[in-house]
């Protein structure tokens, strides 16, 4: 399987980190061996000296299809979840300014975490979620899927022209702003619509 990431998908993120605004998706891949075991501690990578935090409403594809159109994309998940793509951004900064890809920086292992899924009929509407970050009790990044230049079904027909999705293949839709880095011991908690979907101990 394989994790699919929307970058820049939030108007008041793209500004903190002084990125552009794209005029479509912006999309990368992350390895499966990225993801975070379950009850797992994340283990800074001693290659950075800056990793950062990055909340994320999770989408999990439940069967393949590609080319999928934005009208039916909806068919092809039940599940929403939350987790953190966790970005080495000082390795980042130095790969985009040489204009190289990013995977080091995104990839690398344990920079997945994935929280419980939730069955999307849960929700009144999936492009009104409310999700936010918590850092040692602190609310730190606040969002909602409302405030997405591209909504989840447009990022599945979007992304379903380049990759063909498979089933058990998870999109991470983008972070919103208030990313910053993470320091030993810190202790995260990711909450959706008043549910906490993952706990994680820095270190
Ligand atoms: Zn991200």
């Amino acid at each position: 399987m394989k994790l699919i990431c929307i970058g820049r998908n939030y108007a008041a993120h793209i500004d903190e980190l002084k990125n552009e605004r794209p005029e479509e998706p912006v999309v990368f891949i992350k390895p499966d061996s990225a993801i975070l075991p379950k009850e797992q501690d994340f283990y800074i990578p001693e290659f950075s000296d800056d990793v950062h935090y990055e909340v994320e409403v999770l989408v999990k594809i439940k069967k393949v299809g590609k080319h999928i159109s934005k009208q039916f994309a909806h068919k092809y998940y039940d599940e929403i979840g939350l987790g953190i793509d966790f970005t080495a951004r000082d390795l980042q900064s130095k790969l985009k300014a040489k204009g190289l890809p990013w995977e080091k920086a995104k990839g690398f292992d344990g920079a997945a975490v994935i929280g419980t899924w939730v069955s999307k009929d849960k929700f009144k509407n999936i492009d009104e979620i409310n999700f936010s970050l918590h850092k040692n009790g602190e609310k730190v990044q606040e969002g909602n899927t409302a405030l997405m230049l591209w909504k989840i079904d447009e990022l599945i027909a979007h992304v379903s022209t380049y990759f063909m999705l498979k089933k058990g293949d998870i999109l991470f839709t983008g972070t919103p702003a208030g990313v910053g880095k993470v320091s030993p011991n810190d202790y995260l908690s990711g909450v959706l619509e008043g549910e906490q979907l993952f706990e994680i101990n820095v270190r």
